[in-house]
């Protein structure tokens, strides 16, 4: 199951609101191929690199535009590319389980939408069954998906936290993530080992006791 795959673009921006997928994009964001975008962006940071007095006949220089290129398509914005929305696999809940499942410490790699350097940090995900069970890897899928993007961090809890509800069919969905913004540790700022933590509860989430557990889990 996708929720946004292969539907039209247009389409695809609707149901993305709806999943408070509120990345401006523009409509016709899918247009150009993925190998279109890197031949484009190679030129372009060709431009920068030139502009900022790089020799790009040095053998070590040469290629960066390409790497550079192809890195930003295929791996650090590739969640931009609705054919990289992860399939998602729903079980039934065979064993009636009805505590909640939490899958904490996913890795986050993203990149922060304002310098365009790295977030790095953690994410936690809690549900409750609604009838359904997710395939653990599809948790740390989605948030990859979601992750590899420019992004803010509000955004990006957020986003995890509403696709999981319309995946599970359940409102009983809590995410929390903790990140280090590189633009506040290496620039600005410099404020090295200062952490950013946001939270999306939702459902039985919103319940103290619920919360709390949750809460207490993760920071086993
Ligand atoms: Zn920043």
């Amino acid at each position: 199951m996708n929720l946004t795959r292969s539907k039209s673009n247009e389409d695809r921006l609707v149901i993305n609101k709806l999943l408070g997928d509120n990345h401006i994009l523009i409509p016709d964001a899918d247009e150009l191929a993925p190998a279109e975008k890197i031949k484009l962006i190679e030129k372009k940071f060709r431009d920068i690199m030139l502009i900022l007095g790089l020799d790009l006949t040095d053998d070590s220089l040469k290629d960066t535009p390409l790497r550079v290129a192809k890195m930003y398509v295929n791996e650090t914005f590739s969640g931009l590319l609705p054919e990289n929305e992860p399939s998602i696999t729903l079980f039934d809940n065979k064993y009636n389980y009805s505590e909640m499942l939490i899958e904490k410490n996913i890795p986050v790699y993203s990149c922060c939408e304002h310098h365009f350097v790295p977030i790095i940090g953690k994410a936690h995900i809690g549900y409750i069954s609604g009838g359904k069970v997710i395939g653990l890897s599809k948790l740390n899928r989605i948030v990859h998906y979601f992750a590899k993007r420019p992004q803010v961090q509000e955004r990006l809890t957020v986003q995890v936290a509403e696709y999981l509800k319309e995946a599970l069919g359940t409102e009983n969905v809590a995410v929390m993530m903790e990140a280090e913004h590189l633009c506040v540790a290496s620039r600005g700022v410099r404020d090295v080992g200062s952490s950013t933590i946001t939270s999306s509860y939702h459902g039985q989430f919103l319940d103290p006791v619920k919360r709390n557990e949750f809460n207490l889990q993760i920071k086993h």
